[in-house]
């Protein structure tokens, strides 16, 4: 863990902070929006164009590179960062996730958790070792440990059960980390605070470099999860790293800012893109619509990346309603540029010691989308 390291530029334990995370593969600055390359590829872009929007870490998904190719061939082809050709930091989720919402058939048990896999129906088996040691191999920057996901709503006898089964895990999974590289701890607790705080003294009397909050997103009202996260996120070590994992929309990345969140991931900007739904500072465009038919304007003027810079919105709708991939690729690059203005945005405000402006204005201007 010798190459891991957060910076804390500027902040406390709870509010907006500034900082720094250093890996092994460079640093990224945070407040930071990860990309989601589930199988070892943001879908349908280059390593290059992830760059040039902006990104300088993305997330790869242990469960799918765990059933295919498998980590072994990837620890043989010079790990990850060689075999998909990117070479900033990576971190990976454990699998947990994926087991809980994707594979049917699952068993669960302290030891671990049976599932089918959702390619050939072969039954396969993770534990917190095994999740530790498929990170290893991929070669993975910041690992995560194997947590259970619950459902929501879950009762509170659940979510407490299966808390306590989580803490268990990722005692396990700490001493089964070999330390070159970072293992974060996961809070979880469902929708209880005082389980979310519970969490989090298991967790820290543990130890670990960094601490991800885990299941939210998970269908809950965007105020519960504001809520929670602000009542927990000041409970962390002030000089760790918080991750909200698989959050979120525009609007709950700059609440989860405001709570102190460093970094994030979630597939919206991506899987939105493929849908034609774009981001831009007004709203929502779904470039579906009749009325970008002959528009000759970009999807949002100013914008630097290579979609706005060189194609209307009349060509977008056209090759959306013909299913090109080059399409696609545009939107993809757009949203993912979206992503990365929003959160260079909000670490100028916080520099510029002007965040409650940034934060009101942005407020504003979506409660004026709603309208
Ligand atoms: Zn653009």
């Amino acid at each position: 863990m010798a190459d891991f390291r957060f910076e804390l530029i500027s902040g406390g334990a709870s509010g907006p902070r500034l900082g720094r995370v250093h890996t092994a593969h460079g640093a990224f600055d945070t407040p930071a929006f990860l990309p989601v390359g589930t199988q070892g590829a943001v879908k349908t872009v280059s390593p290059e164009e992830v760059r040039d929007a902006g990104a300088q870490a993305i997330l790869a998904n242990t469960y799918h590179l765990h059933l295919r190719p498998g980590e072994r061939l990837v620890r043989e082809l010079g790990g990850l960062h060689r075999f998909m050709n990117w070479d900033g930091p990576i971190l990976t989720d454990s699998g947990g996730f994926q087991v809980f919402s994707l594979s049917e058939l699952r068993t669960l048990t302290p030891a671990g958790v049976t599932f089918r896999s959702h390619l050939d129906g072969s039954s396969q088996f993770l534990s917190p070792e095994i999740a530790v040691r498929i990170q290893e191999d991929l070669g993975s920057d910041i690992m995560m440990v194997l947590d259970e996901c619950l459902q929501y709503p879950a009762t509170y006898e659940q979510a407490s059960a299966s808390l306590d089964l989580t803490l268990a895990w990722a005692a396990r999974c700490k001493d089964a980390w070999r330390g070159r590289n970072a293992l974060f701890g996961i809070v979880q607790g469902g929708g209880y605070p005082e389980l979310r705080l519970r969490s989090v003294a298991g967790l820290r009397a543990i130890g670990f470099p960094g601490y991800a909050l885990g299941g939210f997103s998970v269908g809950e009202p965007p105020a519960l999860m504001y809520d929670l996260v602000g009542a927990t996120a000041p409970h962390l070590p002030e000089d760790k790293p918080r991750y909200l994992m698989g959050v979120g929309t525009p609007a709950d990345l700059v609440e989860a800012v405001d709570c102190g969140i460093d970094f994030f991931d979630c597939v919206l900007p991506t899987r939105n893109a493929r849908n034609g739904s774009l981001f831009t500072a007004t709203g929502p465009v779904n470039i579906r619509n009749a009325a970008h038919a002959a528009d000759p304007g970009p999807i949002e003027p100013g914008c630097p990346c290579a979609a706005c810079r060189s194609y209307s919105r009349a060509y977008l709708r056209h090759l959306a309603l013909c299913r090109e991939t080059f399409g696609l690729r545009l939107n993809t690059i757009h949203n993912l540029s979206y992503y990365q203005r929003l959160m260079a945005g909000v670490r100028e405000a916080i520099a510029a010691g002007r965040w409650a402006a940034f934060r009101d204005g942005f407020r504003i201007a979506q409660a004026a989308k709603r309208d």
